[in-house]
């Protein structure tokens, strides 16, 4: 039996105000039945970890360098989100990979550099419109995860691999449940030829999820918690969520 999870990625967002309601709003719901962490941008981390000190919430980062240290302005190493408590890390968004130009095997070298530090890499995946217009959702989705899987090896099963298909993100177009779990039963397919851990393995919806459709996504059987941008930002909405699980 797989724990469900939810996390929230609260993508360029926050103010220390906010943040100590959201923090404070989240904390004052627990106990959850659920694994549930909030990712923050890299300023935030400090006092993210001391408003959730000792509670079963965790917390992590939205993306981290493929470098250990050195002449690299701008970029945070796993070994620094390590130093804040980070237990995971998301990598691959689709906002890095279409704004930054990150490449399947940037992200690859990315999951790999967060396991080296012992945080746990939330992998993106998905497929864009056009993509799926083009019935290339299985192709891409396949391809972006094949990379990942190939560069982490024996390690593989230790990620949690978020499926968000860029036309739902920040959308209000959700998936349906039917066609999330069609692309997860896929990418636990194809973790299963990988990795003996893959019935073990997380592997999270991301798009538009909202209190009012968290339950039909997260009863599928393979979609197991959710990666969670806008609804995340509201104490309120994200507990709920949390409570769908
Ligand atoms: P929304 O929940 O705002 O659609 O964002 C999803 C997302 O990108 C989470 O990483």
């Amino acid at each position: 039996m797989r724990r469900k999870f939810v996390a929230g990625n609260w993508k360029m967002n926050g103010s220390h105000p906010a943040n100590a309601e959201l923090l404070a709003g989240i904390q004052a719901a627990r106990p959850f039945g659920c694994d549930v962490a909030v990712c923050v941008p890299y300023p935030y981390l400090s006092e993210t970890a001391v408003a959730l000190a000792g509670s079963e919430v965790r917390w992590g980062a939205q993306d981290v360098s493929v470098h250990a240290n050195g002449a690299y302005t701008g970029e945070v190493s796993a070994g620094m989100l390590a130093e804040f408590g980070c237990r995971y890390v998301i990598v691959g968004h689709s906002e890095r990979r279409q704004y930054h130009g990150e490449t399947d095997q940037q992200v690859a070298d990315k999951a790999k550099a967060a396991l080296a530090k012992g945080l746990t890499p939330i992998v993106c995946v998905g497929e864009t419109l056009a993509e799926r217009e083009a019935e290339q959702t299985e192709a891409v989705v396949k391809r972006q995860l094949s990379v990942v899987i190939h560069a982490l090896g024996p390690c593989a099963g230790e990620m949690v691999v978020a499926y968000e298909p860029v036309w739902a993100i920040g959308t209000g177009k959700v998936a349906t449940p039917e066609q999330a779990q069609a692309v997860h039963a896929l990418m636990r397919a194809q973790l299963k030829a990988a990795t003996p851990r893959a019935d073990a393995m997380q592997l999270l919806y991301g798009g538009s999820m909202k209190p009012d459709n968290a339950a039909a996504l997260m009863s599928q059987p393979d979609i197991d918690g959710g990666l969670i941008g806008g609804a995340s930002l509201k104490a309120a909405d994200f507990v709920a969520i949390c409570r769908a699980a």
